[in-house]
């Protein structure tokens, strides 16, 4: 294709509680070394994004560095730089929240925590994102996008899917074991009701309204719990199990969920911090009730190169599918609202060429 010099983007400067992302006119980079040049055709709205825009997490040094925010592209490649073997013109790629890492650190080679990487690029964070049309990437660390999976649905795996999945083998809960999922209509939660029926677990889905229990019940939620209507969370969740559930996915971004987590695990179970919060706190439980219930309290971050391609592949095999919302980049803003306000059911995937 004849590659245009210019493309659209859209542009949070400053972020901020109160700041408003533009759409603006940006120019097309060529790839250098190592690099792929992506058109980007979707990109994924993670509430991530919205924390970044927002700002939420300045307070503890995590500010964007970038005017371009997200982390969820997927395209196809439209020019290599020098030295790339990996990728060819034609072929489909996918950008994701760690956008590259060395490749030659100890957390890089140990086989568990590539993420850790403390060179690791961040796309939409310390790098670009994929809220513009054209984007340059790592061949390296690009996500190779299997046949039998469209751009709007590969873009939400990128975090939103992979992450539910990674969380979910984290949790260690097995086939016929219950796992509550909190946030379980939103993005990262409609993932993992569909990755958890996939698993063999046994679903109870926990959000608000009626749109994310419609929701939560055709992915194949056994149980949904309305946090906004139930006023005793911890007995439903007695009568359901009689023991409590063996794993809880804290995906939903709230104190109030976080608080509560931990009280809906039987002896020996697993928390999985997952959803991060505006307000700065601390996860958990009293050491007594830690210790004397021998609970598991651990975080997931999003999923490496290896989990996802096999987190595509469910979708591939017609096991997970991504029920969207879709916009365009000047939707952003009103899609972001919603999400704040819980209003968002499923992912919202964003045309960049609407
Ligand atoms: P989302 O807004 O689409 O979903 C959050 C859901 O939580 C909503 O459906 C909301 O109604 C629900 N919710 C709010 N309060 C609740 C409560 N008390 N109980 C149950 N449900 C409640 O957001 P998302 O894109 O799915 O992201 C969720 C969180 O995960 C965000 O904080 C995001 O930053 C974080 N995140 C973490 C990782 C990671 O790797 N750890 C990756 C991606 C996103
Ligand atoms: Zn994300
Ligand atoms: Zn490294």
């Amino acid at each position: 294709m004849d590659i245009p010099k210019t493309q659209k983007a859209l542009i949070t400067d400053p972020p901020g509680p109160n700041s408003k992302s533009v759409i603006k006119e940006i120019p097309v980079t060529a790839p250098g070394e190592g690099e792929i040049l992506v058109k980007l055709n979707c990109t994924g709205l993670c509430h991530s994004d919205v924390h970044l825009m927002r700002d939420d997490w300045g307070d503890r040094g995590l500010s964007m560095m970038t005017k371009i925010a997200g982390h969820e592209g997927a395209g196809v490649v439209v020019a290599v730089g020098p030295k790339v073997t990996r990728f060819k013109v034609g072929d489909r790629a996918g950008i994701k929240w760690v956008a590259d890492t060395c490749g030659e650190c100890e957390m890089c080679t140990n086989g568990t925590d590539e993420l850790q990487c403390p060179k690791q690029l961040n796309s939409g964070f310390t790098a670009d994102g994929t809220f513009r049309q054209f984007a340059t990437t790592s061949a390296r660390y690009a996500t190779r996008i299997p046949d039998g999976v469209s751009d709007e649905e590969a873009g939400p795996l990128m975090c939103g899917g992979v992450t539910s999945y990674i969380a979910l083998r984290r949790s260690a809960v097995r086939a016929g074991q219950w796992v509550v999922i909190m946030g379980a209509g939103g993005g990262l939660g409609h993932f993992a009701v569909q990755y958890a029926k996939a698993m063999g677990m046994r679903i109870i889905a926990i959000d608000g309204g009626p749109g994310k229990k419609e929701l939560c019940e055709k992915l194949g939620a056994e149980q949904f719990i309305d946090f906004t209507v139930e006023k005793d969370i911890p007995e439903r969740m007695k009568q359901i199990t009689t023991w409590g559930a063996h794993g809880v996915i804290v995906t939903a971004g709230s104190k109030a969920a976080y608080d509560q987590a931990p009280y809906f695990l039987r002896p020996g179970g697993t928390m999985v911090c997952v959803g991060l919060p505006k307000e700065n706190f601390n996860a958990g439980a009293p050491p007594l009730v830690i210790a004397l219930r021998r609970l598991n309290i651990v975080g997931s971050v999003t999923g490496t190169l290896k989990d996802v391609d096999e987190a595509l592949d469910f979708c591939a095999r017609g096991l997970v599918k991504p029920i969207l919302v879709k916009g365009s980049l000047s939707d952003i803003e009103d899609l972001s609202a919603k999400m704040m306000a819980g209003q968002l059911a499923g992912r919202a995937v964003i045309d960049l060429w609407t």
